[in-house]
């Protein structure tokens, strides 16, 4: 089955923890720190994969991490930097922020995205080292990397798109205007994946044309196969509208045609007004030259190409006609990804003490922050972060809210006695 959405979760490594080490030799007694710095994190990045043509493997796989940084060593040795993850979608692929709704990014070109990124390695001691404070225990922990849910949806970048009801041919087509070896049987709905294929217009010049799953009615109403299947023209620049001219089938060839439109009116009205190449397919069986002249009338002014994909009478002048208007069209419509949301400042005031059954419990973004930078197992760190929340005055607020001498105090998983 065809999947063009997904949910995933990516995750970039963690950056590794800063080292405490102090510098030994023979015959030196004391001498100065030289813990190395922890690595980056590994970060996640995003590239498009031409051989892809389905979000299929996110059904399969949605979380996705990369390597945490080592911590860093002695004798001023960093730690190794995290590996970065690279998460191959197919071009096309749209990213959202789950939460948001917001537009990440586009991945419709080759570049690789950096979806999010590795966190900071933490600082050795050897860093901290001053004049004043010539043998630091002092080192800080590594910084998260970014985490993220995202919403994957996949809008094909085609230039041209196949569009007509099952079984008139847009496969045949394909295959005989470009190597894509698309499924061809007489039954409706046996593209159940859009194909996409190289179409040569001359020695020099090709285009990109999408087979995509056949339309029915009440697709747009998600009756059906057809309404998924929509968003995938949704970017092309040109539309191939095939019917079966002969009406094989039994349909007449006019009423599919706007049944069709129809259908790319409900689902997005722009796309009516995208233009649009009639081929009237299945002419090798066609019996009554005066349908033929009849969908000429109903269709126009779009221009019809009569073709029979079976015996590729007609086919030549069809791709060289697309290609022409192809060629003053302007290119695929990138979307452009929504702004991030400016990051609020974190700041301390943002401090809430509340009392819970028998300790407090303080809480903020600010002190969160703050926490991540401090290796708690370390003494003259914790004593860091206790001169910091003296200095920005979440002591003065704890007190405030009657947090007293010996009282309990809960703070993101760190529980402590409180002591002025
Ligand atoms: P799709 O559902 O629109 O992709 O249609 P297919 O390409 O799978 O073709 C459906 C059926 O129509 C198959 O049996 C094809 O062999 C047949 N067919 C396609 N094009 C022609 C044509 O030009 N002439 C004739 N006689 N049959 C065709
Ligand atoms: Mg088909």
């Amino acid at each position: 089955m065809f999947t063009d959405q997904a949910a995933i979760k990516v995750r970039a490594g963690r950056g590794g923890d800063g080292a405490i080490a102090f510098h030994r030799e023979k015959y030196v007694t004391a001498g100065g720190p030289d813990g190395g710095d922890g690595g980056r994190g590994g970060s996640v990045y995003v590239q498009a994969d031409e051989h892809l043509s389905t979000l299929l493997a996110f059904r399969h796989q949605r979380k996705f991490a990369a390597e945490d940084g080592a911590a860093g060593g002695g004798r001023g040795c960093s730690g190794k930097g995290g590996k970065d993850l690279t998460v191959r979608v197919p071009l096309g692929t749209l990213i959202y922020d789950a939460r948001s709704g917001r537009l990440i990014a586009d991945i419709s070109g080759a570049e690789p995205f950096l979806l999010a990124k590795g966190g900071r390695g933490g600082w050795g001691n050897r860093r901290f080292a001053t004049s004043t404070r010539q043998a630091p225990r002092f080192a800080r922990a590594g910084l998260p990397g970014q985490e993220l849910e995202c919403r994957l949806e996949l809008k094909l970048l085609a230039d041209a798109g196949l569009i007509g009801f099952p079984n008139v041919g847009k496969s045949s087509l394909l295959s005989v205007i470009s190597a894509a070896r698309p499924k061809i049987e007489n039954y409706h709905f046996t593209t159940l994946q859009p194909n996409l294929g190289m179409v040569r217009a001359d020695d020099e010049n090709s285009f990109v044309c999408a087979d995509i799953p056949g339309l029915i009615e009440g697709a747009s109403e998600g009756a059906g196969l057809g309404h998924a299947f929509l968003r995938h023209i949704e970017r092309c620049r040109l539309l191939i509208h095939v019917v079966d001219a002969a009406g094989t089938e039994g349909r007449d060839p006019c009423e599919d045609f706007d049944a069709i439109n129809a259908e790319l009116r409900a689902h997005l009205p722009e796309l009516v007004e995208r233009e649009q190449v009639v081929a009237a397919n299945k002419t090798d069986v066609l019996e009554d030259p005066e349908r033929l002249e009849r969908l000429i009338r109903h269709v126009a002014p779009r221009p019809v190409y009569a073709i029979s994909a079976a015996t590729t009478a007609g086919v030549d002048a069809l791709v060289k006609a697309v290609y022409r208007r192809l060629s003053v069209l302007p290119p695929i419509a990138r979307f452009e990804p929504e702004p991030a949301p400016e990051p609020v400042p974190l700041s301390p005031e943002d401090t809430s003490v509340t009392r819970e059954d028998g300790y407090w419990r303080v809480e903020g973004d600010w002190l969160y922050a703050l926490m991540g930078n401090v290796n708690f197992s370390d003494y003259e760190s914790k004593m860091y972060f206790d001169r910091c929340l003296r200095k920005h005055g979440v002591f003065d607020r704890m007190e405030a809210a009657g947090v007293r001498d010996g009282d309990e105090v809960f703070m993101y998983g760190i529980t402590y006695e409180y002591a002025k």
